[in-house]
């Protein structure tokens, strides 16, 4: 199929040529037809598959005819993200440059007074994050009863943000007649009641498998670990390095994924202080800042973005070479959403993962999600054999894994004690910090130490906190019920108490 099939305008046409495309990919020649009929659609589709202009290319066509009035924008856009919702502007410049569209993004962090300015002269496209639209509703200064088309994009992202309550009030703001896009990589159940609720009879498009990764993208699973309790980060930046350099001759550009806003800080320093050339992306970050290192990284002014999942979704940087995971995403759909930065449209791409033995839970839970194993790399120059697979086998109680389980347990039972709770901590308070950095104003804010976060802290005991880690199983190791002996009587050759009766 080619574009010219799809009945489009031909200004429309012309645009589209003039970016290259050559052909619609699957949810666009799926998708544009019944949107172009004034049909629901409902879009399952990751990012990297042409979403985007899926929803634009027929809201343009359509918005050709008619004219806005003051403060009635025709059609709004909803996305969960402010770099999102830029990037849906960026695109539907792109694809009406030959018709005369007006359009106001209405993101959080700019000022008030330019969005009025434009909502007042009235917007054919009104682009903006469910917070801000509210709060210019709310001021007065905008109505959407005149609403012809409304797109949903993530929504399974506002989900994960909270956004869903703000959500249903904007449907219910629109009028009833208006045409509803909707798209979402995956559909909790929280999702589908949603498109019960707002979408009338909608097409539904299914272009992957939700949860699959691209085919194009070579991932791998590198375990980095450390004899020293707190030496696993500075372990996992030496082999960041280490892969870095036996990529060398690939590497373009590459985001680096960390759970945690103060890690990013430190890899960042240390990534500059080893010469590459580095930014960093995060949610606490001034909106300017974060725009100024986007540019700076899509222009090739830096090559290296160390990033929360901020930019995982739905950020469309062309032509990265290769995402890292300096730590494995604590919520699997994460991995798929990371790794889909690299391999767009249908380029290749590898995305490598450094997984410590404590975060095997997690690839474990990422690799039940894929229906496939992650292929397995050595570090390079490393000599320790594959600690993570090892932790996973474990778990399931494999002979090999959990022999070799206990033996670390018996040199050191208490340290692998710590070390495992020490990682279910920092989970916690990766999980709080990525819901907290996009957390819409408006929403019920949990503070990571008040006492509704600390109930969820121990109620995930028995809930979701997953197969456990180092061969501990549901049972309590027998070594571990021996009382602690008294250190001050230990034997003549030195050796505690423990070890002795665990040798025994
Ligand atoms: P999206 O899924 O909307 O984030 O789009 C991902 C990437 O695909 C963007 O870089 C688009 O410019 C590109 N793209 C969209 N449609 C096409 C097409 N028909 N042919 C080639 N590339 C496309």
């Amino acid at each position: 199929m080619n574009f010219n099939e799809l009945n489009l305008d031909t200004k429309v046409l012309k645009a589209i040529s003039e970016t290259g495309y050559t052909a619609p990919t699957p949810i666009q020649a799926e998708g544009i037809p019944p949107a172009l009929e004034g049909k629901d659609v409902l879009g399952i589709a990751q990012t990297g598959t042409g979403k985007t202009a899926a929803f634009s290319i027929p809201m343009i066509n359509r918005l050709i005819k008619g004219r806005a009035r003051a403060r009635m924008p025709r059609t709004l856009v909803l996305a969960p993200t402010r770099e999102l919702a830029a990037q849906v502007a960026e695109n539907f410049e792109t694809y009406s440059k030959h018709v005369k569209l007006s359009m106001a993004l209405l993101i959080g962090g700019v000022s008030f007074k330019d969005q009025d300015q434009k909502i007042d002269r009235g917007v054919d496209v009104l682009i903006a994050t469910p917070g801000r639209l509210l709060d210019h509703v709310e001021r007065g200064k905008l109505m959407l009863s005149g609403i012809e088309i409304m797109v949903v994009d993530e929504a399974d992202r506002m989900l994960d943000m909270g956004f869903i309550p703000d959500i249903e009030r904007i449907f219910k703001m629109t009028p009833f007649t208006r045409q509803t896009l909707f798209f979402s990589a995956t559909m909790p159940p929280e999702i589908t009641r949603l498109t019960q609720e707002f979408l009338s009879n909608p097409t539904r498009i299914e272009v992957a498998r939700a949860s699959s990764a691209s085919n194009n993208i070579a991932q791998a699973l590198v375990s980095v670990s450390s004899a020293k309790k707190d030496g696993l980060a500075k372990a996992k930046r030496d082999g960041l390095r280490a892969i870095l350099a036996e990529e060398s001759d690939t590497v373009t550009n590459a985001i680096i994924f960390c759970n945690r806003k103060r890690d990013i800080g430190i890899l960042e320093k240390s990534l500059k202080k080893h010469g590459f050339s580095v930014g960093s992306l995060h949610g606490d970050l001034d909106q300017s800042v974060r725009m100024a290192t986007l540019d700076a990284f899509r222009d090739n002014k830096i090559s290296l973005l160390v990033a929360s999942d901020v930019a995982a979704r739905g950020l469309d940087i062309p032509d990265v070479s290769h995402v890292f995971n300096f730590d494995v995403p604590t919520h699997s759909e994460d991995y798929v959403h990371r790794i889909g930065r690299t391999g767009r449209a249908g380029r290749s791409g590898k995305a490598f993962t450094l997984a410590s033995p404590a975060e095997a839970k997690y690839v474990e839970q990422i690799e039940t999600m894929l229906k496939e194993k992650i292929p397995r790399k050595d570090l390079p120059g490393a000599v320790e054999k594959d600690p993570v697979s090892d932790a996973i086998e474990a778990d399931a109680g494999t002979g090999t894994g959990r022999s070799k389980s206990r033996r670390g347990s018996r040199r050191k039972p208490s340290a692998d004690i710590q070390d495992t709770s020490a990682a279910d901590h920092q989970a916690q308070s990766t999980e709080t910090e990525n819901r907290r950095e996009q957390r819409p104003q408006n929403a019920d804010p949990v503070q990571p130490d008040s006492p509704r976060r600390h109930r969820n802290a121990r109620g995930r005991d028995k809930e979701d906190r997953g197969p456990r880690v180092k061969g501990l199983g549901d049972h309590m190791p027998a070594f571990m019920l021996i009382p602690i002996p008294d250190l001050s009587k230990r034997t003549e050759t030195g050796d505690s108490g423990i070890e002795n009766r665990d040798a025994a």
